[in-house]
């Protein structure tokens, strides 16, 4: 009863898998893991796959790892959960303090959600609230840029921009206006990513300038659009967009719920254009891949338009059920020491350039339009034809045969659509970057064949 094949069989029996055509384990096995442990994952079968997108982006210091075991053990003996209405506890209030001492200037005040979705949702909330409650019902609107992702709840997808993910659902969702994206995949040649960033920052300038009246906030991804296929913009357009939305009266929401953390190379990616925004979004690596936990940090300004007399009727009233989960913020806690004691960031930088160093070469593969890279992620760009960029048709599947090569090799690198990306845990060791872009590159000249 411990093969994988048994598993598999009483899997499709019984389950339906997220962001997956079920059909397809007809051939494509759905994989029982049984155990993992630091980058690794084993099936029952006993083979071993190197986890090389941290499990969906969440996991930064390995599976199992004894000091965020160690943590969430004490605190299960101690208490498992507790509502966080009219009571509190240690770990919330710990970690609150840590998150706001460690956040961009001003962030003061964290309200707590059980999945990144619903904390984009708080945000969103909030900013409507808040100018409701200011006087100014008018602005109820909502801009982004093209191609984002926040998540797969209805209010969450009126704001994306991922076909994939929202065409489906179109009649149901709100309408929010989409400004081009400054990915820099689009930049003509010989223009670098900051002048293509600030060019295409005139498109968010003259929405703002017309529909201030009305927007509530700006919501993006900083830097990296993570779902969108892991496109890349230069920090520039953060900092614009921040003076812009300061000039205009608008709030910056800034969704980073994937790259937070360090994943772009500093502990959020805001730091990188020296901006606070009104409203900063953390879920993913914020428990260390443990637990589902997301928090929204905003300004005490934000929170001094909901804090008045009861019969006034300006609190937020808004909640989940698990909000500020005791285990879950002994995790967030243990991340968070890992940061601090292992000097985490800074090593970052050696494996990110070994990332680099290890992939370089595929920029010339004949099916590769561009390797690119915002700290530790690093993204690889299939295409069809690499002189003018035309893409592999969807129904070609290509990267899910990368996908597939790489599985039987060992390694799990799921890509998104025709873009193959590493986004491994920061306990990848060099030798491991380069076995895992070997594999890529293997996988790669397969799924390109004919
Ligand atoms: C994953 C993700 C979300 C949604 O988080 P869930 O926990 O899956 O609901 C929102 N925004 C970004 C940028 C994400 O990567």
């Amino acid at each position: 009863m411990s093969r994988n094949q048994d598993w598999m069989e009483r899997d499709v029996n019984v389950l339906w898998h997220p962001c997956t055509q079920m059909k397809d384990h007809e051939h494509i096995p759905v994989i029982p893991i049984k155990k993992a442990q630091g980058i690794w994952l084993e099936d029952f079968d006993g083979k071993r796959y190197l986890d090389g997108v941290s499990s969906w982006w969440t996991n930064i210091f390995g599976h199992c790892n004894p000091r965020i075991n160690q943590r969430i053990k004490d605190q299960v003996d101690q208490l498992e959960h507790l509502m966080l209405a009219g009571f509190t506890h240690q770990p919330v209030i710990e970690l609150s303090e840590r998150l706001v001492s460690i956040a961009p200037e001003g962030l003061e005040r964290v309200f707590y959600a059980d999945n990144g979705s619903s904390s984009i949702e708080v945000a969103l909330k909030m900013s409507f609230h808040y100018w409701l409650n200011s006087g100014r019902p008018e602005k109820k609107r909502f801009a982004t840029i093209t191609n984002g992702y926040h998540g797969e709840t209805v209010a969450t997808m009126s704001v994306g921009d991922v076909a994939v993910f929202t065409e489906t659902y179109k009649a149901m969702l709100f309408d929010c206006i989409k400004v081009p994206s400054p990915d820099c995949y689009h930049r003509e040649r010989g223009v670098s990513w900051e002048e293509h960033s600030r060019l295409m920052f005139e498109h968010m300038c003259s929405t703002l300038e017309q529909h201030q009246h009305e927007l509530a906030a700006v919501i993006l991804e900083p830097l990296v659009q993570g779902a969108g296929g892991m496109r890349m913009y230069h920090p520039i357009y953060l900092r614009l967009l921040r003076e812009a939305c300061d000039h205009y009266g608008v709030h910056l929401i800034v969704d980073e719920i994937a790259m937070g953390f360090g994943r772009t190379g500093t502990m959020f990616a805001c730091e990188q254009a020296k901006i606070s925004p009104d409203f900063l979004v953390l879920s993913k690596a914020l428990t260390g891949g443990y637990l589902p936990m997301a928090a929204v940090l905003t300004t005490n300004a934000i929170y001094q338009a909901f804090y008045a007399e009861y019969d006034q009727l300006k609190a937020f009233w808004h909640s989940h059920t698990y909000t500020g989960n005791p285990l879950a913020c002994a995790a967030a806690l243990a991340t968070l020491d890992i940061f601090q004691h292992d000097n985490i960031i800074e090593k970052n930088q050696v494996l990110a350039a070994h990332m680099q160093q290890a992939t370089a070469h595929l920029a010339d593969h004949p099916h590769v339009a561009e390797v690119r890279q915002t700290g530790m992620v690093l993204a690889i760009e299939m295409v069809k034809n690499k002189a003018n960029k035309t893409p592999f048709a969807w129904q070609e599947r290509r990267g899910m045969k990368v996908y597939q090569y790489a599985m039987e090799k060992g390694a799990l690198l799921r890509p998104l659509g025709n873009v193959v990306y590493f986004l491994p845990p920061y306990i990848i060791t060099p030798e491991q970057i380069n076995w895992l872009s070997q594999i890529a590159s293997e996988g790669i000249d397969y799924a390109v064949r004919d």
